[in-house]
């Protein structure tokens, strides 16, 4: 029986890989996997990692030592992998979407709740406090929603915008058909709601920086659900100051890796910027939960039992990460 370590692994990862992946040995390590935890992979044959699990070159270094030949990313988004270091040594294969439907609906989800305020609603009415003071909100219909890539999620995002009436603009990459396509600029200046859905690589660290937040309106909801390092959270800060923000809708944060997915209620948290975003009444962060639907965690198990088996038997990997994609 070959065998699997799994790393970063919560109650909800098990459910579908125990009954999907029995002809698998395999243990469930709570840790992240790191340079330091990569150790704990002697012996096995093939390592399944998530959002943020680092690896780095050293933690490739002793994988590989380990006798780790795959790399199984039961994720989208490959931007923890040091792509260059893995060539040669080991596979990547990783699950290419398992649900835009559910990140999509997400990002809604956070539009809503900071438009109407239904997060500072639930507290009040709680509290018998029936005041609507300070919760008004603006309509969707007819506003401009810009979209940052468009592709499956941003795709999802951009039809339950339509469906609310919204203008839809878009900026990618590689466009294809059936959207405005404007230049970043044009998207940033007339949009009244922005979403990220692009990958996070070299080319696209901090595209949103303090001179991209100048271009904005002012008033604008900001909504990331795709990478945290797309923003740079300093000015993303500076932006919510000075107005230029009416709200941020977040799912990922830049330094998510020291904090999301555990908890951390009994500790004083050392980022003060995160503490200072979370303060903020007109910011919404969830820890990395878009993706976290029934369907989702159904379809990252059976796609990536799929790339285990199809490795395993010496098929053609269609799920593999390869370094010439590594920049995209
Ligand atoms: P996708 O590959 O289908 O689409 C990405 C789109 O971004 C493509 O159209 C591509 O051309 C475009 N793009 C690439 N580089 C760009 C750039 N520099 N500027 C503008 N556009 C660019 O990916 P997807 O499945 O839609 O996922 C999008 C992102 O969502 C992933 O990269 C991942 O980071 C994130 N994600 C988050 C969660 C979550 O739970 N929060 C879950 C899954 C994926």
């Amino acid at each position: 029986m070959k065998k699997i370590a799994f790393f970063d692994t919560k109650p909800y990862d098990r459910t579908w890989f125990d009954i999907l992946a029995k002809h698998y040995e395999i243990a469930y390590f709570e840790e992240k996997l790191n340079r330091h935890t990569a150790t704990l992979t002697d012996g096995f044959d093939a390592v399944c990692a998530f959002v943020n699990d680092r690896v780095d070159a050293a933690a490739i270094d002793r994988m590989h030592r380990c006798g780790v030949q795959l790399l199984a990313l039961r994720c989208a988004g490959f931007s923890n992998v040091d792509m260059q270091a893995a060539a040669g040594k080991l596979r990547v294969v990783r699950v290419p979407a398992y649900s835009p439907h559910a990140v999509a609906e997400h990002t809604m989800g956070l539009l809503l709740t900071l438009n109407r305020r239904l997060h500072r609603a639930y507290i009040r009415t709680r509290d018998f406090n029936f005041s609507i003071v300070g919760l008004t909100g603006i309509d969707l219909y007819k506003k401009t929603v810009g979209i940052i890539g468009t592709g499956r999620i941003g795709r999802a995002f951009a039809e339950i915008c339509r469906g609310f009436g919204m203008r839809v603009l878009a900026y990618d990459k590689y466009p294809a058909p059936d959207f405005e396509y404007v230049s970043l600029d044009t998207l940033l200046r007339e949009s009244d709601v922005i979403s990220l859905h692009c990958p996070l690589s070299e080319e696209s660290y901090h595209m949103l920086d303090r001179k991209a937040f100048d271009k904005m309106k002012k008033g604008v909801f900001l909504l990331n659900t795709s990478r945290g390092a797309l923003i740079d959270s300093e000015a993303l800060l500076d932006a919510l100051n000075n107005g230029t923000l009416r709200g941020a809708g977040l799912d990922v944060y830049e330094e998510e890796a020291k904090f999301f997915f555990e908890d951390h209620s009994d500790t004083a948290v050392q980022d003060d910027t995160l503490a200072l975003l979370i303060s903020r009444p007109n910011v919404i962060l969830t820890a990395h939960q878009a993706f976290l639907t029934e369907e989702a965690l159904y379809n990252i198990a059976e796609v990536t039992v799929q790339n285990l088996d199809d490795f395993f038997a010496g098929k053609p990997l269609k799920n593999e990460v390869c370094i010439r994609c590594a920049g995209n």
